[in-house]
């Protein structure tokens, strides 16, 4: 596996938990590439009907179960995935947005989404920091947040408790190819074999 960011962690758990051995290597530290700069919103709110937002209703789903399966699994104390169930809150500010704002949530609520037009008091609750001069606002109270880093080395964590090997400070300089087939790769602390490479290098 090339990269700890949530991406690799996330498939060497998965890997891990099916049986398979697993080394996973970092040029840095875990969960210090993209995935320490993102924000972890899991939103619906800004998503219309479509490919991308029955992922991401599939997504809440599955880290859902994800938070239950490592609060069960690690050891107690541990943040899990700090995974908030807050809501979301969208406003406008002038008359055409707000219309623009109760089309897109009616469009949502055709496929499921819950988005509920809200009044000043809670509005007002909900953010009270909120400007006066908004002309709509709709709550999604599906909206969440994840802690990026932590969900990363919650998943390093479990994907640990599997027999995952975490190497840190080894960067991938490239292929071993052997026979015309990729058996590997040359790293910066010498060659590790596999029969697979998983590539979750991210951006980089
Ligand atoms: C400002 C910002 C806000 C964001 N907000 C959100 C959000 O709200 N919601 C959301 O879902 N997403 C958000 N994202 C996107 C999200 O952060 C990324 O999609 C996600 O972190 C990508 O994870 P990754 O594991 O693919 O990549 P990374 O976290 O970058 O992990 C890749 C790892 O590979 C390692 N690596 C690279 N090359 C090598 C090599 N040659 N050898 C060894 N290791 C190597 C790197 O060191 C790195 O640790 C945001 C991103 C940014 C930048």
């Amino acid at each position: 596996m090339i990269g700890a960011g949530i991406v690799g962690a996330a498939i060497a758990r998965s890997l891990g938990r099916a049986g398979h051995e697993v080394i996973v290597l970092d040029r840095g530290p875990t969960a210090g590439g993209t995935s320490a700069s993102g924000e972890g919103n899991l939103l619906v709110s800004d998503k219309g009907p479509g490919a991308e937002l029955e992922l991401m209703q599939r997504s809440l789903k599955l880290w859902r179960e994800l938070d239950g399966q490592l609060r069960d699994e690690l050891p107690a104390g541990f943040p899990s995935l700090e995974l908030d169930h807050k809501g979301g809150l969208v406003v406008a500010t002038t008359d055409p947005g707000a219309m623009a704002l109760r089309e897109f949530a009616a469009l949502q609520r055709t496929s499921g989404v819950v988005a509920q037009e809200v009044g000043e008091q809670q509005v007002h609750e909900l953010e009270p920091d909120l400007t006066r001069d908004y002309t709509a606002a709709v709550f999604y109270p599906g909206d969440a947040q994840v802690q990026p880093v932590v969900a990363t080395e919650s998943l390093l964590a479990s994907a640990r408790r599997r027999g995952v090997q975490v190497r840190q400070g080894v960067e991938v300089t490239g292929p071993i190819m052997t026979a015309g087939r990729l058996a590997g790769v040359q790293t910066s602390g010498g060659p590790v074999h596999g029969d697979a490479v998983v590539l979750a290098a991210g951006p980089w």
